[in-house]
């Protein structure tokens, strides 16, 4: 039988690989496959509003069912900061270590190293929208550790592990993670009403 098809809002390898092995019935079909190569605003100041302005976009744009996700960083010594603006914590044309060093710098001498994964899911299907969240906590580590995964993965260790996300298999990763749980939820949604 064909899997049913079901755009994932992302050019993020990563992400896909990540989904891809938890929505094991589906088939997710990235931006790439559908010809989308444009920068999606994310302009949004909320995880949320975000994951629904990329949902939103490829809805109105393609015409297809979607689910889009935006992610943020909550660290509790730096009032939530990077939060919504994770992705350019060091800047506009930054990446994951510049990231991660801003981020180590700022808690340098400090003891307080709390922090938590939190990522929404924007579902758009049949007309509808529907909304799913997932949040992993931790702390975040003097030091980067690890080399699987991506992004701020090698300096966050989930709570009752010592090892960091990076130092973690897909499998691991997923069953614990801030986006594993969102798309857990997304699963058993689409499992309730038999899509
Ligand atoms: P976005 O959801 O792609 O906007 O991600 C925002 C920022 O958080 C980017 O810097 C990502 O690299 C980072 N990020 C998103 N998901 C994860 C994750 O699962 N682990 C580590 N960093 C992540």
């Amino acid at each position: 039988m064909n899997k049913l098809k079901l755009v994932f809002a992302t050019n993020n390898k990563h992400k896909l690989e990540e989904v891809q092995a938890m929505l094991t019935n589906f088939e997710i079909v990235s931006l790439a496959d559908i010809n989308c190569f444009e920068d999606i605003p994310e302009t949004a100041d909320t995880l949320e509003g975000n994951a629904i302005l990329k949902a939103n976009f490829i809805t109105e744009k393609y015409g297809l069912d979607c689910f889009a996700d935006d992610t943020g960083l909550e660290v509790e010594a730096l009032n939530k900061e990077p939060g919504v603006y994770s992705a350019r914590y060091a800047g506009e044309n930054n990446n994951a270590e510049a990231n991660m060093n801003k981020l180590l710098k700022n808690l340098e001498n400090t003891q307080n190293r709390k922090a938590q994964f939190k990522t929404a899911i924007a579902l758009n299907i049949q007309g509808k929208q529907f909304i799913f969240e997932g949040v992993c906590k931790g702390t975040i580590l003097t030091e980067k550790r690890g080399d699987s995964g991506f992004g701020y993965d090698p300096i966050f260790m989930p709570d009752g592990f010592n090892r960091s996300f990076a130092e973690m298999n897909l499998a691991e990763k997923g069953n614990i993670s801030h986006r594993g749980k969102a798309v857990e939820k997304l699963v058993t949604f689409l499992k309730e009403h038999h899509w």
